[in-house]
This record gives structure tokens, C-alpha cells and sequence, in this order.
């Protein structure tokens, strides 16, 4: 019995030490990364702040202060003080792209101002996940038009699931310029999960749509570097490839061997953690 006890306890040593092993080499190196922060004057009226969480835009007009996305933990507070100066009393929308606490973590910032969220989301189901603080003022159905200074902005809440239930873009038109939310990530694998009713195929559906429907020449992605139009067409090789795996498992190895560079956490956010969404979303 003595011995039974002794060789359990090795086991949950052993399970704990990898826990903590897996958390040491792969997610805190990610996580420290993701902490990093970049504020880019992009021009005049245009702030973007890259990392932090989500990639987040400050657009600012005469009247009003257009933010998208309000990243987490202390860059969230950073963002808000940024925000803070640029606006003084003028009134701040915020636009959030999606519900996780990565691009939602510093909504408790701006209570009392308007929050646009995609209308997708059920309101308990929200709040259960990004928090009770300062929940979305306007669930966004289908797309809104806001004049901010001279700039026309179309916020969209995307028709169908994609990287979760409802997924907001937002593109400047006079800037060429799409926000593209974790839908468009740059040389990021993207997080999947059924909890959010991920879908390979409402990204692929996306990518379409906003190329057709929007001139586009700047690339905001959720996560990543800013770029031109290619970061859109590299995301839309990426899952037409891993589906191609998925259809032809010999072509597997060498397509996972591709995106080796791409942004990961091992069996979470991964090539293989795509494939493997994709996979058992087929077999549904
Ligand atoms: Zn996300």
C-alpha cells in the first residue's frame, strides 16, 4: 500500500514539474512577448499601438476618439492614459474586435463612453468572459458608418464565426486601412477553440469578403507587425495549406516544417493545433 502511495506521488511530482515545465520554456516567453508595447504616429490624427495584447488603433477628429481594442493587464492602463490625453473631454468610442480579455482588458477604462461589440454574442456569455466591467453599450449586428474628422469608418461585425462568434473589422477608407481583429494575424497561429465556435471556414469566408468588399493597402492584424494586403494573403495560404493537410495527411510534416516561425504555444496555438481543429471540426 506504502508503495502504491510513494509511486503516485512520483507520478504527480513528476506531472507537476512538467506543468510548470511546459509553462517556463513555452507560454511565459510568449506571454513576455506579448507584454511589449510600441506606439507608432502614424499620421496627424492616426495613433497605433502595437502590442500590449491586441494591436489597438486611436484615431482622433475634433469631436470625437475612435479606439479600437483596449489590450490587457498594464498596457490596457498605459493605452487608457494615451487615450486619456489625446481625447481630454471629447467624448471616445471603443470598438472591440472580439471578446477575449487580450483586446477587451481595459474596457474598465472607459465606463460611461461607448462600446461597440459585435451583437453575435450572448450578453451572459460575454460577460462570464471579458468581465462585468464596462460591458458593450452597442452590440453591433451587421455594420455601422462613423465619420471621425475626415476619415469614414465601417465597423463590421463579420455574418458568420470565424475566429469566435462574432468578429468585428474596421476599416479607414481614406487611409486604406483594415483593423483586422484575430482574424488576420501576422505569422501568428491562431487560437482556436470550440468554446468561441472558432471556424476555418468563416476565416477563409472572411478574407473574401473583406477584399472585395474594401480597397485595402494597410493591414492591422490583432497580433503581429502592421503590413499591406500580403498579410491577408499569407493567412489565407496558411489554412488553405493546414486544410490540405487535413485532406492529405502525407503532405502534413512538410506543411507544419512551413510555419514553423509562426507565433505559437505547443498544442494550444499552434500549426498542429490548427490541424488538428480543423480535423476533428471535419469529423463533426
Ligand atoms: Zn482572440
Amino acid at each position: 500500500m506504502k508503495k502504491i502511495a510513494i509511486v503516485f506521488g512520483v507520478i504527480i511530482l513528476l506531472l507537476i514539474a512538467s506543468v510548470a515545465g511546459f509553462y517556463g520554456v513555452y507560454v511565459a516567453p510568449f506571454l513576455a512577448k506579448m507584454k511589449h508595447i510600441e506606439t507608432v504616429q502614424y499620421d496627424k490624427q492616426l495613433t497605433l499601438v502595437i502590442g500590449g495584447g491586441g494591436n489597438s488603433g486611436i484615431l482622433v477628429s475634433d469631436s470625437l476618439v475612435l479606439v479600437i481594442d483596449t489590450k490587457m493587464d498594464d498596457a490596457a492602463l498605459q493605452l487608457s492614459k494615451t487615450v486619456k490625453d489625446l481625447a481630454g473631454k471629447k467624448p471616445i468610442i471603443v470598438v472591440n474586435t472580439h471578446v477575449h480579455s487580450d483586446h477587451t482588458g481595459g474596457n474598465k477604462y472607459f465606463a460611461g463612453q461607448t462600446i461597440i461589440a459585435g451583437g453575435n454574442y450572448d450578453k451572459a456569455f460575454w460577460t462570464k468572459d471579458a468581465g462585468a466591467d464596462a460591458p458593450p453599450t452597442i452590440w453591433l449586428k451587421d455594420s455601422m458608418v462613423l465619420n471621425v474628422g475626415d476619415e469614414t469608418v465601417t465597423i463590421l461585425n463579420l455574418p458568420y464565426a470565424a475566429h469566435t462568434q462574432s468578429d468585428i473589422v474596421v476599416y479607414l477608407h481614406n487611409r486604406k486601412m483594415l483593423f483586422g481583429g484575430d482574424v488576420i494575424l501576422n505569422k501568428q497561429s491562431p487560437a482556436l477553440f470550440a468554446r468561441y465556435k472558432a471556424d476555418a471556414n468563416g476565416y477563409l469566408n472572411a478574407f473574401d469578403l473583406v477584399e472585395k468588399r474594401f480597397d485595402i493597402s494597410k493591414v492591422v492584424p490583432g497580433h503581429g507587425p502592421v503590413g499591406g494586403i500580403e498579410v491577408i494573403d499569407n493567412y489565407r495560404t496558411f489554412f488553405k495549406d493546414i486544410e490540405a493537410a487535413v485532406a492529405d495527411p502525407a503532405k502534413e510534416k512538410a506543411i507544419l516544417q512551413k510555419y514553423n516561425d509562426y507565433g505559437q504555444i505547443p498544442f494550444l496555438m499552434s500549426p498542429g493545433a490548427t490541424l488538428r481543429y480543423i480535423r476533428n471540426s471535419a469529423v463533426k
